[in-house]
């Protein structure tokens, strides 16, 4: 299954593709998670991508398209993946379909704003990958990845401020990606809901029917 996650920053595209990663055992490619990593790392990546991150803004195509077209030429990515973040404008999606991928279904998880921003504000993460909440999804020891033992951390893009530039550009460049896939019949639409396990059942009920 070549799956696509479209959703606000904070709706949990993060969260469900570990668990649709677990149920079909295909990786999930998160270019923030891949964005961070190299910044920790100082690469010159991480150097060009940084200060768009921080201002809430897309880092240019040119830097995302080449991350996902590597990833997807790798031997993981046989069986399928999980796109997540990625593509995030329109550009970005042409990009996509030039490279000849084919995509199985695009799934949009619906989260309004305000509640984006009340999620963001407890979002703790882990240079793992992995993504907590203080209420909603605790680790079992405060402040630890369940994962892996390290320390979690807040985003820095996780300040509200930077939450909201993020929300205008989420709405600006992202969401008419909606548009896009739904004119191609692949679009599948998705309320978050409270309870992190409730949208995971709805997300792994509306998958079966893509199962081969
Ligand atoms: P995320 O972890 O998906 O919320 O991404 C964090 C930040 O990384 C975003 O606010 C962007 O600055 C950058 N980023 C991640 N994915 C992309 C993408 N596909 N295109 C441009 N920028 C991206």
């Amino acid at each position: 299954m070549n799956l696509i996650l479209l959703g606000a920053p904070g709706a949990g595209k993060g969260t469900q593709s570990e668990k649709i990663s677990e149920r079909y055992g295909i990786p999930a490619i998160a270019t923030g998670d891949i964005l961070r990593k190299a910044i920790q790392e100082g690469t010159e990546m991480g150097k060009a991508a940084k200060s768009y991150m921080d201002a809430g803004r897309l880092v240019p195509d040119e830097v995302v398209i080449g991350i996902i077209r590597d990833y997807l030429a790798s031997d993981a990515c046989r069986n399928g993946f999980i796109l997540d973040g990625f593509p995030r404008s329109i550009p970005q999606a042409e990009a996509l379909d030039a490279m000849g991928i084919r995509i199985d279904v695009v799934l949009s998880l619906e989260v309004p704003d305000e509640k984006i921003v009340e999620r963001m504000s407890g979002r703790r993460v882990c240079s793992c990958g992995a993504s907590y909440h203080v209420t909603y999804k605790p680790p079992k020891t405060e402040g630890v990845c369940d994962k892996c033992g390290a320390a979690l951390y807040i985003r820095d893009d996780d300040a509200e401020e930077t939450v909201r530039r993020r929300l205008a550009t989420f709405h600006a460049q992202t969401e008419p990606l909606k548009e896009y896939y739904s004119s191609r019949g692949l679009l599948l639409t998705v309320q978050g809901q409270e309870e992190v396990a409730d949208t995971t059942a709805l997300v792994l009920g509306a998958l079966r029917r893509f199962e081969a």
